[in-house]
């Protein structure tokens, strides 16, 4: 985690660690080790080897567009954790994320359960005592919470794949397109109960 924090303290100040990409290449020609896993938008805007500057073998990166947990995601997730042993894993929400911005503002085609993730979130945040309506009506600040919201929530439900004394560590993240800096968001609000049926609802496979 701390490596992550660093390398994306250094892509902020735009002085990014030198590599030769060759050396990086031959040093994974065994075998990766990578230090954490990504999950994060497609959007081509949110680089994670870039935002965090990190070289090849650092990332094992699990994208789609809305950063969307489905089998696909599972699976990866279930891979990196068993197969690389990776004992981190963030994930990633960013400013201006078109995805859940367009589940937000109802026009939305995009698959079913991406608009079922975000519409949860979206529900979850208009719950929330924090949350008054005068910022609802500043859509660009009501997007950039359910991105938050979603990312939190979205973390809550990967820890439910895994026993609670085997879980790796889970961190759920927010990037600002503006400034380049990525900060650790709070964990889920949610009550187990609740988290129980999401993962009924939402890792049905
Ligand atoms: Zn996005």
């Amino acid at each position: 985690m701390e490596q992550l924090m660093e390398g994306n303290k250094r892509f902020v100040e735009d002085s990014p660690a030198a590599w030769s990409r060759t050396d990086a290449r031959q040093q994974t020609l065994g075998g990766q080790k990578p230090i954490a896993a990504v999950i994060i938008c497609s959007d081509s805007r949110v680089s994670p080897e870039i935002i965090f500057d990190q070289p090849i073998g650092s990332l094992f990166v699990i994208r789609n567009a809305g950063a969307i947990l489905n089998n696909n995601t599972k699976q990866s997730i279930l891979f990196a954790v068993h197969q690389l042993k990776i004992n981190v894993i963030v994930v990633v929400g960013h400013e201006k994320c078109g995805v859940v911005s367009m589940v937000a503002k109802k026009y939305m085609p995009v698959v079913t359960v991406t608009q079922g993730q975000v519409f949860k979130a979206l529900r979850e945040l208009e719950g929330d005592e924090e949350n008054d309506s005068e910022e609802i009506e500043d859509k660009l600040h009501f997007v950039d919470r359910t991105v938050k919201c979603h990312a939190q929530r979205s973390a809550a439900l990967i820890a439910l794949l895994f026993h609670p004394d085997r879980r790796p560590k889970i961190v759920p993240l927010y990037y600002s397109l503006s400034s380049g800096r990525v900060t650790e968001l709070k964990p889920f609000k949610g009550n187990p109960s609740q988290q129980q049926q999401a993962k009924r609802r939402w890792w049905p496979f």
